[in-house]
């Protein structure tokens, strides 16, 4: 069973890390194979809540693309160099494939042969020769052990067929031939005299003992088949080693982590049919047949706190989802196969899978509850926003109560974790949480940023106006504003650019100096981003 991976989104919050751990822990404690991931790096406050309850933090997924591992290619599709010729041709004619790869001993790649290459063997008139082992002769022959001096066969072919007399006469018989021959015994009994490298019995014939053992003491190998010498003649040259034929030592070949996507691109321009797939120590794992490429199986995701390709993983497209679990506003994602879709008007995605624990009737346990209950109070600023729900102040309360804290005391100490200004520039503050909308087409940008030390970035109000005004500039915006948060004091101070200020005094209806603290506005949702559209829009 293929593991899913439960992922959230890009720059991801504590809410979207700690929900794909809790519905891992869910999804595998009823039996199915999942793995929370992360797309991105985890910020302060999530690692501080991980290490507050002691989880691991998720690996990294760098995309759900298509690779040549989730494709039904020939996987193990591959022969020893010192196989056969035959046993190549028969591997092939069995798996249906025009090619094979040939490895080495230790199955490092060492060229490809096709039916192609095949052909030419067959054909070419230089088939005297025969260098393979014993073993091969054997099995290519359909042949019996009579004497073996040697595992490894090499020396030139001829076939006794002229008369005794003349064969004895006409012919020297020297150390590397290899002879085929019936029961003829004065020219067996000059054959093993003369030490030649094997004798080839064909028709099942027999042997004098008296010449067996010159042959033993001479070294010769002797092998017996059923096969007559026109049918020995054909076959014995596809007992050659296989490596014997191969002439592309460096076709085209794969990684196994290849993408499909690039796969298509080169053989679009090299159209072969077939490729051998190699790990990165050049070790074969089988052949890619060409149309191999429609048997896929794409990688399987679950999104948790967001349904936007754009807040996603790359090669989302490649990927099948099989569930969604949000709490957010429906996006733009299609899928081809009906899914699961949980969405809920809730605080955070924390929330909602503390409630599937409940349906599911599966006991929460410590950790789980500890980094829920801050996916929760991170979202919903320790319940203090306004998109706080019953159910998350009831999730809290139970949740806080497994995990032995005081969750009032407890969010606090997450909220300042996450928010230290500790070596960050002022970009680094306007796109730690930077959204872009449009309206009419008109674009505006908000950076929302929480820290409990606004006194920090007072100091230096001027610059960061700057900084908005610089990216209003280069990119065209009607405004980019930083509201920078404090959770205690339940309000946010407003900086903006230059261009904007009028903007933001119609969305104020006053005056609004740089650094003005707006009382009561915390959430970026529901408290500033529909007065700013509301002005823009007229
Ligand atoms: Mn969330």
């Amino acid at each position: 069973m293929n593991k899913t991976f439960i992922i959230g989104h890009k720059k991801p919050d504590t809410d979207s890390v700690v929900s794909a751990i809790g519905l891992s822990y869910l999804k595998n404690a009823l039996g199915e194979n999942t793995e929370a991931r992360v797309i991105g790096d985890i910020n302060k406050e999530t690692e501080y809540a991980l290490k507050y309850f002691n989880v691991n933090t998720p690996k990294y997924l760098n995309d759900v693309k298509l690779q040549l591992r989730d494709i039904d290619y020939h996987k193990g599709f591959f022969i020893k160099d010192t196989d056969s010729i035959y046993h190549g041709y028969q591997s092939m004619l069995e798996a249906d494939l025009t090619g094979i790869p040939v490895v080495k001993e230790d199955n490092t790649f060492y060229g490809l042969i096709t039916i192609k290459d095949l052909s030419r063997v067959m054909i070419n008139d230089n088939i005297e020769s025969l260098y393979t082992s014993y073993d091969n002769l054997l099995y290519v022959l359909k042949a019996e052990e009579v004497n073996r001096a040697s595992s490894e066969i090499q020396g030139n072919l001829l076939v006794a067929a002229f008369k005794s007399t003349t064969f004895m006469n006409e012919i020297e018989l020297k150390k590397d031939d290899i002879l085929i021959v019936g029961d003829r015994h004065s020219i067996l009994e000059y054959a093993v005299n003369s030490g030649v490298k094997m004798i080839i019995l064909s028709g099942n014939s027999m042997i004098k003992e008296e010449h067996l053992e010159i042959a033993r003491k001479n070294n010769v190998n002797i092998i017996r088949t059923p096969y007559d010498t026109y049918k020995i003649s054909r076959f014995v040259v596809l007992a050659n080693y296989i490596r014997t034929m191969v002439s592309m030592y460096n076709p085209t070949s794969f990684l196994e982590t290849d993408f499909v996507s690039d796969v298509l691109d080169i053989n679009n321009k090299l159209k072969h049919t077939n490729y051998p797939v190699v790990n990165k120590s050049n070790k074969c794992l089988g052949l890619l047949k060409i149309t191999d490429l429609a048997e896929k199986h794409p990688k399987k995701v679950i999104l948790v706190d967001h349904n936007e390709k754009m807040q996603s993983i790359e090669g989302l497209e490649e990927s099948e989802i099989i569930e969604i679990i949000d709490h957010h506003n429906l996006g733009n994602l299609t899928t081809n196969n009906p899914i699961n879709f949980r969405n809920m008007l809730v605080g955070s995605t924390s929330t909602i899978v503390y409630t599937l624990f409940k349906e599911r009737q599966i006991d929460i346990p410590k950790d789980i509850a500890g980094v829920l209950l801050s996916g929760i109070l991170s979202d919903t600023l320790v319940l203090k926003s306004p998109t706080a729900t019953t159910i998350d102040r009831e999730a809290v309360r139970e949740l806080a109560n497994i995990a032995g804290v005081d969750y009032q005391k407890y969010g606090m100490e997450l909220l300042k974790s996450g928010t230290s200004l500790e070596g960050m520039s002022k970009e680094d503050v306007l796109y730690n949480d930077y959204k872009l909308y449009t309206v009419n087409d008109k674009n505006f940008a908000i950076g929302q940023f929480f820290t409990m030390n606004f006194e920090e970035i007072e100091k230096e109000i001027d610059d960061y106006v700057d900084v908005l005004d610089k990216v209003a500039e280069a990119n065209n915006y009607n405004l980019v504003a930083l509201y920078v948060t404090d959770i205690v004091k339940n309000g946010s101070y407003v900086i903006y650019n230059r261009r904007g200020a009028n903007t933001i005094a119609l969305a104020y209806q006053k005056e609004v100096f740089e650094g003005y603290f707006i009382d009561g506005c915390v959430s970026r949702k529901k408290h500033i981003v529909p007065v700013i559209m509301e002005i823009l829009e007229n």
